[in-house]
């Protein structure tokens, strides 16, 4: 199925209004299709099917990253924080997916001049889809992973912890390089050499018992699966590190995931040929799993404040 079939009978929000989906179309001279002068978000909305609603994860985390990541390119939009809670809402009824669903809201230089100029293009439009998704990657089987030959983005490059379109440019090209040797994903190591995280998904090891993430300075994407990860492991007891992670690390690793929102908590199975552990998912990596997955779901009272639930 083509992806316009699979999202055609939905709506998206769109020169300030819902409208068909079909319809939320742009001329081939936007400046942001040009040169990638935009910034987004990827929201996930979990369906439960007894209920009839969606729990849509970190709702107000993600716009509040997605206003700083419009502060560091130093443009803004229309809309204030409420405003893009509200307007996604209004959105979700309107489209009532009785599936889980990915959301993608997104800001953008909208003007036809040529070059790029966020100066001249400073206030940004606004525009916001959803489309049904499942697994990204596969959570339950164990991946194979490599580490790119390409370095992640350095934030005196393209700010590497704003969600930056035209930086994932650098992920493609992490990710067709892995596919293309027959690896499931990659994981990038930053200029400096250090393990900074995965194509679009930031990476977790464990050795010894400790849980262990490279650091915000690593030129990471600052997750909010990353926090959630922290946040969980903390309230469960385990050690947790935030640092620099070197590469021969992750040979010796006990246990490795990745972690994002397309991606949930993948755990990994093989870096560069070298076996996780006993490449079998992990202890501390399978109780984050199986806590996260009810989490996210709303089923986890004690943390039901991260879920914003919405009849549909
Ligand atoms: N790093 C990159 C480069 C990403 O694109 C993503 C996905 N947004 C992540 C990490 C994970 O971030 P989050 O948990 O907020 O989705």
């Amino acid at each position: 199925m083509s992806d316009l079939q699979t999202t055609s009978h939905l709506f998206a929000f769109f020169n300030g209004k819902v409208v068909p989906i079909e319809k939320a179309q742009v001329n081939i001279q936007t400046n942001a299709l040009q040169y990638g002068t935009g910034i987004f978000a990827g929201i996930r909305g979990y369906y439960n099917t007894n209920q009839g609603f969606i729990s849509i994860f970190r709702l107000t985390d993600h716009f509040a990253r997605f206003l700083n990541s419009l502060k560091i390119i130093g443009v803004s939009i229309e809309y204030s924080h409420k405003d893009l809670v509200e307007l996604t809402l209004k959105l979700m009824k309107k489209n009532a997916p009785k599936t889980d669903t990915y959301i993608r809201p997104f800001a953008y230089a909208g003007s036809l001049q040529l070059s790029p100029n966020l100066e001249r293009d400073n206030v940004f439009e606004f525009a916001e889809y959803m489309f049904p998704l499942g697994d990204y990657l596969p959570t339950y089987k164990g991946i194979k992973v490599c580490i790119s030959s390409w370095r992640r983005i350095s934030d005196n490059a393209i700010p590497s912890r704003a969600k930056i379109c035209g930086s994932y440019i650098n992920s493609a090209l992490a990710k067709k390089e892995a596919v293309q040797n027959g690896f499931e994903e990659a994981i990038f190591l930053n200029e400096a050499g250090n393990v900074a995280e995965g194509s679009a998904m930031n990476l977790f090891i464990v050795r010894d018992n400790v849980l262990i993430t490279s650091s915000k300075s690593d030129d990471i994407l600052e997750g909010i699966t990353r926090r959630t990860v922290i946040e969980l492991a903390s309230d469960l007891g385990f050690a947790i590190e935030e640092r620099v992670v070197d590469r021969s690390e992750l040979y010796i690793a006990d246990e490795a995931f990745f972690c994002g929102t397309g991606a949930q908590i993948a755990w990994i199975k093989e870096i560069d040929h070298r076996k996780v552990g006993n490449g079998k998912r992990g202890k501390i990596s399978g109780k984050l799993q199986d806590l996260f997955f009810r989490v996210v779901r709303g089923d986890v009272q004690e943390y039901e404040t991260w879920c914003t639930k919405i009849k549909v």
